[in-house]
Order: structure tokens, then sequence, then C-alpha cells
């Protein structure tokens, strides 16, 4: 029964184009990739999809670092936080976020996860309890939409950006504890909160605001400080979450907040508690990691990429703006994000195979992920990109648009 039941909903997506299919890589992370089966013939393509935005995924210093830091600490930690997985390495990366965030946190204390996703999940069970309401923005990542339907809070969702809606639904909460909840760049549109503005009506209606810096920690902000290096916040009514396996090159995430939510953190978050800490190894890493991002080499990488979204926003634009009856939209984004949204499922698969013949994997992007009828190509790019690189890319959607470039 149940295999004849999950055997039709499979069919299911095939017909609405929304089989989701995996890719293999047989070779690291980087604009130039080995693809294929395991067993066939790997065939290079030129990649714009992965999170790795600085380019340091495989930078050999990170690599060593992960070395060092396995001779130094071993490879598992063995245990959860709480019962003996909490190594030297571990409460180093997090002094060393804290010191990071103090200047937009005041006092600010910092606590590892092993993924952003149980990072969220920790936060809104942990904050959000009966006595709390979560406001969220209908563009979160699905990490923070999982951790409000798992939190005891009651949960309100505003429609994207909508922050007079929001004020509304603030003006009418009766719970004592208000947590707003966004993503700092929204992680399929590209698009910047307006976190000034979000951080001001938390502070007009004595809430908290809750940002997930997923795609701006060490992409924004001077020396890649992230969203609230970029906007100049600082504020004890802030709790942030960064990821280390984006622009950092790593794995894992943190949250900085007051030094008591950290300490309640601790105490009651489950997807803490009850799951083994990360690799010491991967904590060692990061602080490697973090030099990186601040320091020149940081800066000439963010250059690139500001030069790269440059280029592929001028010829897209152009490209779009001449090919009108294809109904594609370049969303509007400044961040290394940039997708090209198409429309239909089935137009974002035929558009993607059509660059894939090419040599260029670009990733086509379907409900439940988007919003329906919004499937699009999410085009990222990277530090580690060449400027004939990204040139290519437009080329070969100029190719796929029947505009000969
Ligand atoms: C990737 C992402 C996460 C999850 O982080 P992982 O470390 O990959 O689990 C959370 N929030 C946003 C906005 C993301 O893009």
């Amino acid at each position: 029964m149940l295999i004849q039941h999950l055997s039709r909903r499979l069919r299911e997506l095939d017909t609405q184009s929304l089989r989701r299919q995996r890719r293999i890589a047989q070779s690291p992370c980087a604009p130039h990739r080995q693809t294929g089966a395991a067993h066939a013939p790997a065939r290079p393509m030129l990649s714009f999809c992965s999170n790795d935005y600085l380019g340091l995924a495989n930078h050999p210093a990170l690599v060593d670092a992960l070395a060092e830091g396995a001779r130094r600490f071993g490879a598992g930690s063995g245990a959860s936080h709480l019962v003996s997985g909490h190594s030297l390495a571990h409460e180093q990366m997090e002094e060393a976020l804290a010191g990071w965030l103090s200047p937009h946190i005041p006092g600010a204390r910092t606590l590892s996860f092993a993924t952003g996703y149980l990072a969220n999940l920790a936060l809104l069970t942990a904050l959000g309890d009966g006595q709390a309401s979560i406001f969220a923005d209908k563009l979160n990542h699905a990490s923070l939409i999982d951790g409000a339907l798992l939190a005891k809070a009651s949960l309100q969702r505003y429609p994207h950006g909508r922050l007079d809606l929001l004020a509304g639904q603030l003006a009418q909460c009766r719970t004592p504890i208000k947590l707003i909840v966004t993503d700092a760049v929204f992680s399929m549109d590209g698009d910047l909160a307006d976190l000034p503005e979000l951080l001001a009506l938390a502070e007009a209606h004595d809430a908290w605001l809750v940002v997930d810096d997923a795609h701006g920690f060490g992409v924004l902000g001077e020396h890649g400080g992230g969203s609230l290096a970029h906007f100049g916040l600082r504020s004890e009514r802030l709790v942030y979450m960064g990821t280390l396996g984006k622009a950092a090159g790593l794995a894992g995430a943190f949250v900085a907040a007051h030094p008591v939510v950290i300490d309640w953190l601790v105490q009651a978050a489950r997807p803490y508690i009850y799951t083994t800490a990360a690799m010491p190894a991967i904590a060692h890493a990061v602080c490697t990691s973090l030099q990186l991002i601040a320091g020149p080499e940081g800066d000439a990488r963010r250059a690139r990429l500001r030069r790269w979204t440059a280029i592929l926003r001028a010829e897209l634009g152009a490209l779009t703006r001449e090919t009108p009856r294809l109904g594609w939209r370049l969303a509007a984004s400044d961040t290394p994000i940039q997708p090209l949204v198409v429309g239909s499922n089935n137009m974002a698969l035929a558009l993607a195979a059509s660059l894939e013949r090419q040599g260029l994997w670009v990733p086509a992007i379907r409900p439940p992920t988007v919003p329906a009828n919004t499937a699009r190509l999410r085009i990222t790019l990277s530090a580690a990109h060449a400027e004939e690189d990204v040139r290519a890319l437009t080329s070969g959607l100029a190719l796929a648009a029947g505009r000969p470039s």
C-alpha cells in the first residue's frame, strides 16, 4: 500500500514537472566542475549554482586548516555539546564570531550549530514558547518556516516585504513576547529585507528581530561583516543567525545574541541538545575562514563578485528587454543571487536543459521552494568565476533565447 501510494505521488510530481533530481559532482565545489554518474565518464560543466560566493569552499588554506584541525582534535566530536562533544575548537570559533557580531549586538555571545537548518529550528522553538507570537515574511527560508511551525508560539505571516501589514499585526498582538523573523537576503530572490525599518518596528512594538543572514554573512558590509554591518545596525533586540556553509566555505551555523538568549538556547533548544556536535576540525577551519573573509583577500574577492554581478545584470537586462515575448524577468537583486524568473515549471526545466546541453549548470527552482508560476533559474555568482565564465553564461542564455550574440 505504502509503495503504491508513494509511486502514485512520484508520478504526479513527474506530470507536473516537479520531480527533483540530484547531479553527481566528481570534483570539488568550483565554477568548472566534473559531473556525471558514478561509473560514467565525467563531463565538464561551468556551474552557477553554489552558494560558495567567495570561492572559499576549495581554498587550499581551508583544506589545510581542516587537516590540521583533524590532526589536533581528531575526526569525530564523539557526542553532543552538553555531553562531551564541545571542544576548544568550538569554543574558540564561538569567541571569534562573538567578536565579529559585538559591534552590532552589544555584549553578544554566540552558539554554534551543525547546520543553519538546525539553528533556525533551535531558535524558533526555544524562543517561540506559548507566551510568544512569531511574525514571519512569507518568503522566508524553509528552515524558518519549519521552526515557526514546530514552535508553540502563534504564527502570523506577512506578504513579502509588506511592513505596513506587519505593523498592523504587531499593533494587535497581545502576547508578551513578539518575534519578527526574516531572511536578511531572500534566498530565492536575492533582495534584501528592510532591516532598519524592521528594527524600528521591533523597537516601537517591544518586539525582537530575528535575522537569518545565510546569504549576507561574508558577502555584504565592510570586510564581509554581513547584513547588520551593511545597514550599520546596532541593538540588543537583534538575534542573528549566520551560516558557515555558504560564503565561509565550510559547514555549520551560529546564533549571536544577548547572553541570556544564548544561555536559554543551551538549556532549551532541542536541535542543539540532541545532536552530535559538528566535527571540531570544521570549527578550527572556520577561524581561518574568518581571517580570509575579513582580510584583503576577502575584500578582493568581494570586489570581483560585485564586478560579475554588474556584468551579468547589464547583459541579462538587455537580453530580457530585447526578447519580451519570452516573458523572462530578471529579479531586482544587487546580491550574487540573480534569479531569472521564467514562469512555468516546464519552461524553467527546458531552459535549464538547454543550458546544460551547452555545458552550463544552472538550477531550475520550482514550487514549493518558490510560489507557483514563478519557476526560475537561480543563477548564483562566485568570486571564483572569471569574467569569461560570466560571459559564457550570458551568451548561453542569449542562444537559448534565440538571439544570436
Ligand atoms: C541555506 C540556508 C539556511 C540553512 O543553512 P544550512 O547551513 O545549509 O543548513 C538557512 N537559511 C537560509 C536563508 C538559507 O539560505
